[in-house]
């Protein structure tokens, strides 16, 4: 099964959002298969945005992600990685449509909300960067059949 990696950024946690995000991918049918809140390394912020390292939000970037406890989490699901992104919305939350999680709670672009791995390969690089295996859970929920067909 497709599996992503999704992370509350620290403006998402302290908005008191992550009820409501972790609400909208439950009742979506995916499920939670590994969660924690931490605070994030230099290192490890450095890393995970290590392909934006030559752009000039770069710095503010990584000084945000460091700067308050995330919560990270591994979801799992049929088609996750295209389905998550776009209930995220688009970078810029001024441009992401009504009823995507940028779209309803954010504005500026350095404040939306939520991380969520952008393909699958990029989805496997981060969960091995953010988790060791033996936290990852597996489980079938016992409705399953009653979503998927
Ligand atoms: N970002 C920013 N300014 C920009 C572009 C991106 O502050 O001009 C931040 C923003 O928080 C974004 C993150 O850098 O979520 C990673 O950028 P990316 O293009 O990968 O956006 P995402 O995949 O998060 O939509
Ligand atoms: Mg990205």
């Amino acid at each position: 099964m497709e599996q992503t990696f999704i992370m509350i950024k620290p403006d998402g946690v302290q908005r008191g959002l992550i009820g409501e995000i972790i609400k909208r991918l439950e009742q979506k049918g995916f499920n939670l298969i590994a969660m924690k809140t931490m605070n994030v390394s230099r290192e490890l912020a450095e890393k995970h945005y290590d392909v934006h390292r030559d752009k000039p939000f770069f710095s503010n970037l990584v000084e945000f992600i460091i700067s308050a406890p995330v919560v990270a989490m591994v979801w799992e699901g049929e088609g996750i990685v295209a389905a998550t992104r776009k209930m995220v919305g688009e970078t810029n939350p001024l441009n992401a449509e009504p009823g995507t999680i940028r779209g309803d709670y954010g504005i500026s672009i350095g404040r939306n909300l939520i991380h969520a791995s952008d393909a699958v390969e990029t989805a496997q690089r981060e969960i091995a960067l953010w988790f060791e295996q033996g936290e990852l859970t597996s489980w079938q929920g016992a409705l399953q059949n009653w979503i998927y067909e």
